[in-house]
């Protein structure tokens, strides 16, 4: 390594970019550190960084070493850290990482700069290079576009995503072609003191940079569509959370009003919920709630939502749904409820539910009376002896309630 006070202005923002990408690696191993989910694919751009840090600070060290054997070097690390890349992309986005096409990748830059060693501005030697590089931008593109469409599905996005890799793919193939159409006119001459022309070191810096910010932004979307989904759902058995739903009851009575069509809600309670957590600990209590919550979202459609509305209770909304198709509903459930086997510890825990059954009314009904009404069918349920499906009180002709 040259002494710093006798570094060129090009060596000094090489080792710049050293330094940024070691910064880089630094706070991919933190973030690794930090959320177990990306442990892995954290290591692997962390692993990213110091290899393409490593490829630039190769060019800067080596300055006066043999020009050919570093840039090999070179080139090598580069194309190593763009597989490593794309091999934390695949474990992220859980394709399940593709080891043969990397080694296969490897072995062809491997083969085709030993193939035209002869020179360290063989135009060939620059051509695959960049066609190498090129094709591990592509896939990258490849993989994170399947995974915006399957995870986002918003074209913008899936768009901005795939575009850094995809614009560093096509100066590469440029790159690439111009080394044979016009080598005279790309490999330049080194930057004084490093084995690296300006152009290439712009490019590799530039890329690196944007792969980067892809990479921070797909974590950085993983992690607000987590929050997201865990500020509506429950934690116990995966339905929507009582927030959630209250947004449900809220879009359908607007969409009813709308449209004209009724809805209703199922209100569905465990009987003597509290003696199984008695008889035979929480652990059982949370196994019946897990078993119940996906009973339900097995016997609904999936225009119908479930949410658990609270501790052993659970909110069910019938969109375009009568009361009288609700009530067909809720005896199916009720029946099959209670002869749901819920093995536990060797044995089969029994488990009956009530269910309450309120339709929204088309002349200014709320959410809170709708409710209030199928709490009110739940209780006589309850009262009436349990394991049965009560109906609301409906208005009869002169205005009364009638049970
Ligand atoms: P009823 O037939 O009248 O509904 O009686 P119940 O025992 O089902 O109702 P009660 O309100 O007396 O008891 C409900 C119990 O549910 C009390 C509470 O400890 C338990 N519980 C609430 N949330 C959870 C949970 O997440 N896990 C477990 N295991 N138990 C819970
Ligand atoms: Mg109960
Ligand atoms: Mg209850």
């Amino acid at each position: 390594m040259p002494p710093l006070n006798d570094l060129q202005p090009a060596q000094i923002g090489l080792a710049m970019a050293f330094l940024q990408e070691g910064v880089i690696a630094l706070a991919w191993v933190i973030t690794g550190w930090l959320l177990k989910d990306v442990r892995r694919p954290a290591w692997h751009w962390a692993s990213f960084s110091l290899l393409s840090g490593g490829s630039f600070l190769n060019y800067v060290v080596s300055a006066h070493a043999q020009m050919e054997t570093v840039r090999l070097l070179g080139n090598t690390l580069f194309v190593g850290a763009l597989l490593l890349q794309t091999r934390g992309l695949l474990l992220f986005t859980g394709q399940g990482a593709d080891d043969r096409r990397a080694i296969g990748i490897l072995v062809l830059l491997l083969a085709t700069l030993w193939l035209w060693p002869t020179h360290a501005d063989a135009p060939w030697r620059v051509a695959s290079t960049s066609a190498i590089s090129a094709l591990c931008c592509l896939w990258t593109s490849w993989i994170v576009w399947r995974h915006m469409r399957q995870e986002i599905q918003r074209r913008r996005w899936m768009a901005l995503f795939t575009l850094p890799s995809i614009l560093g793919a096509l100066v590469l193939v440029h790159r690439a072609v111009m080394a044979l159409l016009s080598p005279q006119q790309l490999i330049q001459t080194s930057i004084e003191g490093t084995s690296i022309s300006l152009t290439s070191a712009m490019l590799w810096v530039l890329l690196s940079l944007s792969l980067q910010l892809t990479l921070f932004g797909l974590v950085i979307f993983k992690l607000g569509n987590q929050l997201r989904k865990a500020a509506r759902h429950d934690r116990l058995t995966g339905l929507l959370n009582r927030h959630a739903m209250e947004d449900a009851l809220t879009q359908e009575r607007h969409r009813a009003r709308r449209v004209g069509t009724p809805f209703s809600a199922l209100m569905i309670d465990i009987d003597h919920f509290k003696q199984i957590n008695d008889r035979l600990g929480h652990a059982a209590g949370d196994h019946t709630l897990r078993a119940v919550a996906q009973h339900l979202r097995k016997q609904l459609r999936t225009t119908d939502v479930v949410a658990r509305w609270g501790g052993e209770e659970f909110l069910v909304l019938l969109p375009g749904t009568s009361r009288a198709e609700a009530c067909h509903l809720a005896d199916k459930l009720c029946d099959s409820l209670r002869l749901l086997p819920i093995p536990w510890g060797g044995q089969h825990l029994a488990c009956t539910v009530s269910i309450g059954i309120a339709q929204w009314r088309p002349t200014g009904d709320t959410v809170d009376a709708l409710l209030a009404r199928a709490d009110q069918a739940l209780y006589r349920a309850k009262h009436d002896g349990r394991n049965q499906v009560c109906v609301e009180p409906t208005m009869v002709q002169t205005g009364h309630l009638a049970a």
